[in-house]
């Protein structure tokens, strides 16, 4: 019997033949959700637990075959998917691992399966009393363990940092079989290197994550949200830094002209504001509801939002941007971030860097103020046309900036990383990848190409 046959045998053997799925079955696994990532595979398999996650890697290992770790298949650069020059991987998807441990309300901590989407994991924090600090539009089909994975940012970053503050331990299995388990979650451990911290963000490429702990944080009091419009970007960070001066800032998000028009159109929303602006900022105060937190006059053109239904109106405007632009076709999606003092600046020479390329139909401009993370959305180029990207990129990096804030190199970047490290860093990426998996099986390609 082939090699192929042999090892899809023991994979079912081990999760059972219902959870390998092959041909048609396996189709919606092997593409991303921007489409323009993806490969075949050779199976997708779904291990229940650890202990099947373990033997799933022990075969994969054994059979010479490299694996992909894919969660809820929400990831922006393709790391989540095969590609399509290298030899057929298994995909081993985490759905099926959501354990939602009780919430350990003495030291406001929660372990959960890394199957378990983030909106599980908030709800089940809201449900005992706590709040999860992480939040991010696609937040009920991404898993809590490609969060880790990617050090997911989101919308909650300038109130609580990013998904590395809030993990507190890891559970995880190497390409060998072989499981790290350090699950305890204790304030205060400083027995050697920190293996949760060094996962997370590493996408895939060291081990498959099965179980995380997280720290909670206490509930926000209630909120007020508005949006504004202003005609700079330095107007919109002038009326950030006196926002902090005054509130706790929850959130901080902005969307280009370009945007505002475009989400209108495809999610039909009416026009929130009394005129057209270059850019539209979303904040959110925490303030009692009271709308007392905002630092905002009669002059400015802003709709406030204090209860829970008018927020989640604002906020709809923000975040269905990214499948407004994929409205337009096979869009490139850049997530990047630079210094706060020099985030003007960037976005003012943005415009001419890319009217400059050919092929470009449109683009748009939406993202994290509070963090200096811009998504640019370029529509146009062919999905394997790499010409705009790499220009936008090389901007950011004479900006002192990094060519990926929260989504990861992936597939998409690979090529780019020396933009954002040097090469004494690489060569140190790349020794340490060696070290976790010798035989290359954890996701080649992604960070590293
Ligand atoms: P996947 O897409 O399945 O995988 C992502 C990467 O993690 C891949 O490299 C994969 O191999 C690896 N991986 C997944 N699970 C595991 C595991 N258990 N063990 C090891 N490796 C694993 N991201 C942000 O940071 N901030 C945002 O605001 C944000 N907004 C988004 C809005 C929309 C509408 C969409 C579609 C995406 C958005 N994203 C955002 C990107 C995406 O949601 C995040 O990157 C998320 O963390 C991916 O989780 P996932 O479970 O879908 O991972």
């Amino acid at each position: 019997m082939a090699s192929r046959e042999l090892l899809i045998e023991a994979l079912q053997l081990v999760v059972g033949a219902d959870h390998v799925l092959t041909g048609d079955a396996a189709r919606g696994f092997e593409v991303d959700w921007t489409r323009r990532f993806g490969g075949p595979c050779l199976a997708v398999v779904r291990p229940w637990n650890t202990e099947q996650a373990s033997l799933v890697l022990a075969a994969c290992s054994s059979a010479g075959v490299a694996v992909v770790p894919q969660g809820g298949n929400t990831g922006l650069v393709g790391g989540g998917v095969p590609s399509q020059s290298a030899a057929p991987p298994v995909i081993i998807s985490t759905t099926r691992m959501k354990e939602l441990g009780a919430v350990d309300q003495l030291a406001g901590q929660v372990t959960v399966g890394a199957g378990a989407t983030l909106g599980d994991v908030q709800r089940h924090a809201t449900a005992a009393g706590w709040y999860y600090g992480v939040d991010l539009a696609a937040r009920d089909t991404a898993t809590i363990g490609g969060t880790i994975a990617t050090n997911a940012g989101g919308i909650r970053v300038i109130a609580h940092g990013m998904t590395r503050v809030q993990l507190t331990g890891i559970e995880a299995v190497l390409a060998d079989g072989s499981v790290i388990s350090h699950l305890a979650g204790l304030a205060k451990d400083n027995t050697g290197f920190d293996l949760a911290g060094l996962l997370c963000g590493s996408e895939g490429t060291l081990a498959l994550i099965t179980g995380v702990r997280l720290r909670l944080v206490r509930p926000p009091s209630q909120s007020t949200l508005a949006m504004v419009g202003v005609d700079s970007y330095e107007e919109a960070l002038k009326l950030m830094a006196s926002t902090r001066n005054k509130s706790t800032v929850l959130a901080a998000e902005c969307v280009d002209a370009g945007g505002m028009e475009l989400v209108c159109k495809v999610a039909d929303l009416p026009w929130p504001l009394e005129r057209r602006h270059a850019l539209v900022v979303l904040l959110e105060v925490e303030d009692g509801g009271h709308a007392s937190g905002l630092p905002l006059d009669d002059d400015d053109d802003a709709v406030v939002a204090v209860d829970a239904s008018s927020r989640a109106r604002l906020w709809e405007y923000r975040e269905r941007q990214s499948e407004a632009f994929s409205s337009l076709g096979i869009v490139h999606k850049l997530d990047v971030s630079v210094p706060l003092a020099r985030l003007a600046a960037f976005a003012e020479a943005l415009p001419q860097v890319l009217n400059a390329q050919s092929d470009i139909s449109s683009f748009g401009v939406f993202g994290h103020l509070g963090d200096g993370n811009l998504h640019v959305e370029i529509a146009g180029p062919a999905p394997e046309d790499m010409r705009a990207d790499r220009a936008v990129l090389e901007l950011v990096a004479a900006h002192g900036g990094s060519i990926s804030a929260e989504h990861g190199i992936g597939r998409a970047k690979a090529a780019d990383l020396e933009l954002s490290r040097t090469p004494s860093e690489i060569s140190l990426m790349r020794a340490m990848k060696h070290a976790w998996d010798p035989g290359g099986v954890m996701n080649p390609g992604v960070i590293f190409g």
